[in-house]
């Protein structure tokens, strides 16, 4: 009796297609390799995952290797499952000064040399107000030092001020200038703060051997150094060492088996970088393994690689592992800008970062509530027991501070399935960048709900006869109808 009713209603079940999804990734679902493939990211061997360690070649050679097993093909025009980075390590000069007027500067008090050569000498110093490119048009900057400050009107936030910064050091080098100096002089950002984190290696772009232009910040909080008089400055940079680093993401794709569907994508990315060996905690720890930032996110990809390799949906799906996340979202950067597929035939993007978790009957999916894909989300988590939540402290701004956000800008939806959490307490610090974000404290029952439910929203979304779409209103719409031309 208790038989037949098992068949039966086993029978029922199965014949439901969202059970039979579910039970599908249930069945080709390896929980062994799973926890293998996380253990071993996260293992004191590969000395948490630092782009600028020579056991970071470990980390990504392992997920070449797991997807090439898996099935996933190398994507054209990488170099096999790797897109080379070039990138550079800049660390501090041992000796830096500048003299302007009755001014002095010195390095890692209120003086910070951030890219460059060493360099010293007696140069004219001109005046670029914010260092637009319309500032600079037709000045002559030959063998003189171009001055501006920070950021742009209305762009002081941390990123803005790097990128604006990069951008000016590219149009100083342009107009011939032997280096920039930019007062730094953000009332909301303190001097301590910046110059605590900055005084230290900066891994960033390579731009070649001759063209990382000396570029230095001035503490400038009170405005002294404002305006067109400041004559010539006295510079002495010693001891500055560049590093070049070879950087890799890795990638693969699975095609679609629609003939129209096949050539749009979900990328699906995670990134696999961590910060390496720190100062020693509490139990002489040192290694920063991040089992939960992000091992388990790279871990998921693998595995979505794994399934979708033998069950391809109707869209095509890329898999993208990137690296130096934890160095200023550098690598999904580098593809964002040099992208192996065009973005606009990349439709979505389910992308996995994590700082921890507090809540295991949750999902937190950074981006909820804005893309009309989500509910595909909230279906697939609730198959598997668990409630799809949206970000629960929205004013950190998680969204627009990891890998995600490069795509999002381009006009990709672009969310963040993460680990559940309620709210950035004390459970999430004890491990956020800490010694002890390893596997061993790991809810292994939850892992494999997260890694399994990620599967099967990707497999909706991706079987989807719509394409996802921003929610109307949302910031990113407008650049997304420009990437896929108001379709
Ligand atoms: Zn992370």
């Amino acid at each position: 009796m208790k038989k037949h009713l098992l068949i039966l209603s086993a029978f029922i079940l199965g014949s439901s297609p969202l059970l039979a999804q579910k039970q599908d990734v249930e069945k080709k679902f390896s929980s062994e390799k799973a926890i293998s493939q996380f253990t071993y990211l996260a293992s004191d061997e590969l000395k948490g995952r630092d782009p600028i360690r020579s056991e970071m070649k470990l980390a990504y050679t392992f997920i070449a290797q797991e997807l090439e097993k898996a099935g996933a093909k190398p994507v054209p025009g990488g170099n096999g499952y790797y897109q080379n980075i070039p990138f550079n390590l800049s660390s501090p000069p041992t000796k830096g000064s500048v003299q302007m007027g009755s001014f002095s500067f010195s390095q890692g008090q209120n003086l910070l040399v951030l890219d460059g050569r060493s360099f010293s000498g007696n140069y004219e110093v001109v005046e670029v107000g914010f260092g637009s490119a319309e500032e600079f048009a037709g000045k002559d900057l030959k063998g003189k030092i171009a001055i501006t400050n920070v950021g742009a009107p209305n762009k002081f936030s941390p990123n803005q001020l790097f990128s604006e910064g990069r951008a000016k050091a590219v149009r100083a080098k342009e107009a011939g200038a032997v280096a920039l100096i930019e007062r730094f002089n953000v009332p909301s950002v303190p001097w301590q703060l910046v110059s605590g984190f900055l005084n230290r290696p900066q891994m960033g772009m390579d731009q070649g051997e001759t063209s990382n232009l000396p570029y230095l910040w001035v503490e400038d909080v009170k405005n002294q150094l404002t305006g067109t008089n400041l004559g010539n400055a006295t510079v002495a940079v010693e001891g500055k060492v560049n590093t070049k680093i070879d950087g890799r993401n890795v990638l693969a794709w699975v095609e679609g088996t629609d003939p129209q569907l096949k050539n749009e994508f979900i990328l699906l990315s995670a990134h696999y970088d961590h910060v390496g060996v720190g100062t020693p905690d509490a139990t002489g720890d040192s290694i920063y393994n991040g089992a939960r930032d992000n091992a388990v996110g790279t871990v998921a990809v693998l595995n979505a690689a794994q399934y979708f390799a033998k069950n391809p949906p109707k869209r095509s799906i890329l898999f993208a592992l990137w690296t130096a996340e934890e160095k200023g979202l550098l690598g999904s950067a580098y593809f964002a800008n040099n992208p192996l597929i065009p973005l606009n035939q990349i439709v979505y993007n389910l992308n996995i970062d994590n700082a921890g978790y507090n809540d295991t009957s949750i999902i937190t999916v950074i981006g909820l509530g804005r893309t009309s894909a989500d509910y595909l989300i909230n279906e697939a988590v609730a198959e598997f027991g668990l409630t799809a939540k949206a970000d629960p402290s929205p004013e950190q701004g998680l969204y627009d501070r990891s890998d995600n956000v490069n795509f999002a800008r381009k006009g990709i939806p672009a969310p963040s399935f993460t680990l559940g959490f309620t709210a950035f307490d004390d459970e999430i610090n004890k491990y956020y960048h800490k010694a002890a974000d390893e596997v061993e404290s790991f809810d292994m029952n939850y892992a494999q709900l997260y890694w399994k439910s990620y599967i099967l929203a990707t497999q909706k979304i991706a079987n989807w006869s719509q394409k996802p779409q921003w929610t109307a209103g949302d910031k990113y719409e407008e650049v997304s109808k420009k990437l896929y031309g108001g379709k």
